[in-house]
Formats: structure tokens, sequence, C-alpha cells
């Protein structure tokens, strides 16, 4: 399996049938599973055999999809989840309790800053956020010694900024916790954060993974690298025992390599329940089969798009990492050798008016609240998911009211600038 690559393991790992058996993940469409004996299904309830039992925790075709993107992504576990939003909420609540603090990179999706900044906060999570951009004396700075995780995203959605993943899992183990890294937009074809030194990667399986906008969903995936045992004293909830399973001690019964995925499952889907439903990790699955097919071609596309609009008059600034003159260019050159993503993110000179006219003079780009589809897709965020900020909240928050988010599908590049050519006009 090791010496598998990329595109093999996106199309045949996973599930290995058996003589006779479906040769597609078959989709079990049951909530439950039948035991001959109360001893047979009590095990599982202690956690003593692995099994499945009531699909809000498991369920085989999940689990089938799971073990092919934590092949993916070179970890040793992994799990799916109803959406990126409970991935990434699941991925730090498993190590972070009331009086925890997390250090965030300030560069990451609208809803995963909501999710840190508001709704964990709620719970007496606190944050400090770090500039991505932020040197090992800054980092070293936000740490406190509640610190119990470190989060960015390989490319950010929508800044477009590219995380210094060694520099931000060295300051993570230098204090003693996990990296936890977002691989949404790169995917593990054109980014393996674990290689680089994360511990723990999630996804919003909803965009590249699936692809097609047929399925929302997450995934968490551990590298199976993190010594928890190593720091016991800041995870409790993996080095001592849980009362809710006879006292077992996850660190201990599954290992370094199983502890993480383990308990969030027989904790966190147990109790909240945000579980993928078999029939989408089986669209999942499908998109996964091409995941290396389709990411070059975005990549091909996003940066044409990218190179067009940079020459257009009427385009003030284009984000864009595999652009020379970008700021990131020199960090996607390290990290996405073979290209980041399809999505462009650039300024009109004209503003929210200007934006405006021109997404709806676009005729193959659709006005979408997506990302990341095999359609193209844009979205102004001025007019539509930051509508209640003023311009100059806009701006301060890095978001220019003529900004356009741009999404490069799979149609052929020649055909989408000639449509981005024409609603310039
Ligand atoms: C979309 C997105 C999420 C949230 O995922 P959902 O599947 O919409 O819940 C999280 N992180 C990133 C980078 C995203 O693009």
């Amino acid at each position: 399996m090791d010496q598998q690559k990329i595109g093999t393991r996106c199309v045949q790992a996973g599930y290995t049938p058996g003589n006779g058996e479906p040769r597609q993940i078959p989709i079990i469409q049951s909530t439950t599973f039948k035991y001959d004996t109360s001893e047979d299904m009590g095990k599982l309830f202690d956690l003593e055999a692995s099994g499945y039992f009531y699909t809000r925790l498991q369920n085989p075709t999940n689990d089938h999809v799971a073990a092919k993107i934590a092949a993916l992504e070179g970890g040793t576990a992994a799990m799916l989840t109803s959406s990126g939003q409970a991935a990434n909420f699941f991925a730090l609540f498993n190590i972070c309790e009331c009086g925890s603090h997390i250090v965030a990179s300030s560069s990451i999706y609208g809803g995963t800053f909501n999710l840190i900044a508001v709704t964990m906060a709620k719970m007496g999570i606190e944050v400090t956020f770090v500039s991505p951009d932020a040197d090992d004396e800054e980092l070293d700075a936000a740490f406190k010694d509640n610190t119990r995780a470190v989060f960015g995203e390989t490319i950010a959605n929508p800044a477009l900024t590219v995380l210094d993943i060694e520099k931000f899992a060295n300051a993570a183990h230098r204090h003693g916790v996990p990296l936890i890294v977002d691989n949404t937009f790169p995917t593990p074809v054109n980014c393996r954060p674990i290689e680089w030194g994360a511990d723990i990667v999630t996804h919003s399986t909803t965009k590249y993974m699936d692809g097609h906008g047929a399925a929302v969903g997450g995934a968490i995936v551990d590298s199976g690298k993190f010594d928890w045992m190593a720091h016991a004293d800041k995870y409790p909830g993996l080095t001592k025992p849980d009362d809710s399973y006879h006292g077992i001690v996850y660190a201990e019964k599954f290992g370094i390599e199983g502890a993480f995925i383990t308990k969030c499952t027989a904790q966190l889907m147990r109790d909240f329940g945000c579980i993928q439903s078999p029939q989408n990790a089986f669209l999942l699955n499908l998109g996964l089969e091409s995941l290396h097919v389709r990411m070059p071609k975005h990549v091909e596309n996003g940066l044409a798009v990218a190179k067009f609009l940079q020459e257009q008059p009427q385009v003030s600034k284009v984000s864009y990492p595999g652009l020379e003159s970008d700021k990131y260019y020199e960090l996607a050159k390290k990290y996405l050798p073979n290209g980041g993503c399809g999505v462009v993110s650039f300024e009109l000179k004209g503003g929210r008016t200007a934006a405006e006219s021109f997404m709806k003079k676009l005729r193959l780009a659709a006005i979408e609240t997506h990302v990341a589809d095999a359609r193209t897709c844009c979205l102004n965020p001025a007019t539509s998911t930051h509508r209640q900020l003023t311009d100059e909240q806009l701006e301060a928050a890095g978001i220019p009211a003529g900004l356009v988010r741009l999404s490069c599908g799979l149609e052929d590049k020649e055909d989408l600038i000639a449509d981005i050519k024409n609603a310039l006009a």
C-alpha cells in the first residue's frame, strides 16, 4: 500500500472485495446491526470488540471511504462527519474542553472562524488568532499554559494564503500540542500536510473531494504521530480512564495510531451524532475515484484564468498562489509543487457595483455559495456572505467590496476566459 501512488489510492484504497462480493462499495442503508447474543453486543459497547451496532456512531460504508481518505493523506485512522464544520469542531473538541485555549491562523474559512471565535468561546474555549505570516517569535508569544491545539488551512478559503505548515508544526510541537490542518482546498492530491509535520488533517469533503456539488460532508484524519502520553496532563480525555466505557484509557488501549479517532467516534459521534449518511459517503467515494484526474484540470484552469485577469485593466488585484507575483508563490512552490486549486480571488476597480454587474453578465460561471465544484461558480462576499458589513468594515476584514471569488471548474479554459472577457467588457 505504501508503495502505491496517489492516483491508485484514489481509485482503489479503502475497499477490497472478496470473491463474489460487490465491486463497488455497498451502501449499507441500515440504522442498526443484528447480533446473536447480548454478550456479543456488550463487547461492542465496552469497546472490547470492533464492529457496528448503530449508524449514529459508525457505518461500514463510511468506514471504507474514511479508510481511503486516511490512505490518501498518509494517516493511520480516519472518520467521516456530516459536514466540514462538524469535522473541524470534532477535531478541536476531541482535545479541548472548557478552560482550554487554541492558537489559530486568522486566515481561515469564515465558518470555522465563527465556530472557534464565537461558538466555542461559549463553551469556555478561548482562542488567540495569529497572522499566517507570523514569525517564530510571534507564534511562541501566542501560546499559553492551557493551549491544546494549533489550527490553520493549507490554502485559506477565501483569502488564498498558503500556510507554512512546517513552521506552524514546529511551533505547535515546541509547546507540546498538535497541529490541525484543514486541507480542503489542495486535497491530498496536491498537498499532504502530515508529510510536513501536521498531526491531524480535516476536510470539507463537500468541496473537491465530492467535486460535483452533490453531497455535504467532512473528514478527520489522524497521522498517528502525536504522542498523547508524553503530554498526558494536557489531554486527560485520551490519557485518563473514560468512565463511560468502564475506565478504558484510549491512548493505552488503541495506541498512538488509533486513540484520537476511536475517542472521537466513541464519545463525540455518540453524543453529537454528526455522522455522514452512507448515501453521501457513497457519492463522496465516486468523487474520490477521479480526484487525481480532476485536480490538475482545476489547477490548469485556475492558473490560466488568474494570468488572464492579471492583464485586464478593470482588475486591480489578483490572488492566486500559483502566480509568480503572488505573495505566497514561494510557499506554494514548496508545499504545492503541482499547483494548489482552482479558486482565484480578484478585485474589480469599480467596487461593489462593478462586481455585481460583472457577475450578472457571466454565462458559464454561476453565482453560488459554493466553491471547488466541477462547474465554475463565483461569489461577491460584499453582496452575499458579508452583506451586513459596510465598505470600511469589509476593507478592514481584508475583503474589499469589489472582491470576487471565482472557483474554476472543469470546463475548457478558453470558454471560461471568453466568458470573463465578455463580462468585463
Ligand atoms: C467549506 C469549508 C468548510 C466547511 O465545510 P462544510 O462542508 O460546508 O461544512 C471548512 N473549511 C473550509 C476550508 C471550507 O472551504
